[in-house]
């Protein structure tokens, strides 16, 4: 999953993004608003943590361009403590969800969980498929109960197929959601890391639709019958 961060105080910023990225979320950030409305504009982030007061352009006119624009990913803005109005400015103007200043790290982190969960139209922060089990609280994977260690990338493969479960996802879709912008992209090396992770996994789970891309399998009943590999 891809989050995009925009905030101009560079402790914070940092801050964030360190705890995204130990989450295992893919992060882009963003010191102002111009560069955070480019940015939101261009590239298919999964979610925003947007902070309002910002320069260049702030927040809630970022958040208006965007939504006028039929962007419409998951936002997270941050808020100054007593300024009620700006939550309600905020909302009115696109927000799925605000945290008030000052924050734990923590409670962002379940917020963004709970937004892309609500996107993906799960009940749950375990994504389960047969005998697969992802935790997306503490990134971590088991199968029939048994943990399995997978590297960044593979962990974000697997839960970015996790919470597109039953939908095909294409290779190109899979780059642009698994790298940050900064990454010389490059799709064959998806279909590499999708066999290491079905080797780690050791059950077929993670369906091959040709010339389409992959899937995770809808339940158990598919994942046993999908013998291809
Ligand atoms: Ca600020």
């Amino acid at each position: 999953m891809r989050v995009l961060v925009v905030e101009d105080d560079p402790d914070l910023l940092r801050l964030l993004a360190g705890a995204l990225k130990d989450a295992g979320y893919v992060v882009d950030t963003a010191k102002d608003g111009v560069e955070g409305h480019h940015l939101g504009d261009t590239e298919p982030y999964d979610a925003v943590i947007l902070d309002l007061g910002l320069p260049e352009m702030d927040g809630i006119t970022v958040l208006e361009k965007w939504r006028k624009a039929g962007r419409t990913m998951p936002v997270l803005i941050l808020t100054a403590r007593d300024r009620w109005s700006d939550k309600v400015s905020g909302l009115d103007a696109g927000a799925d969800d605000y945290v008030a200043k000052p924050f734990y790290t923590e409670e962002v982190l379940a917020r963004i969980r709970t937004l892309l969960r609500r996107k993906a139209g799960l009940a749950s922060s375990d994504i389960e498929c047969g005998p697969l089990r992802i935790d997306t609280r503490a990134a971590r994977v088991t199968v029939d109960g048994n943990p399995v260690r997978l590297t960044s990338l593979e962990y974000r493969l697997l839960a970015y197929l996790g919470h597109h479960k039953g939908r095909v996802v294409s290779r190109t879709e899979l780059v642009e959601h698994l790298y940050d912008q900064d990454f010389d992209r490059d799709s064959n090396t998806i279909e590499v890391f999708v066999g290491r992770l079905r080797k780690k996994l050791g059950v077929s789970v993670i369906q091959t639709m040709r010339g389409l891309g992959y899937k995770l399998a809808e339940d158990a009943g598919e994942a046993e019958s999908d013998g291809a590999h």
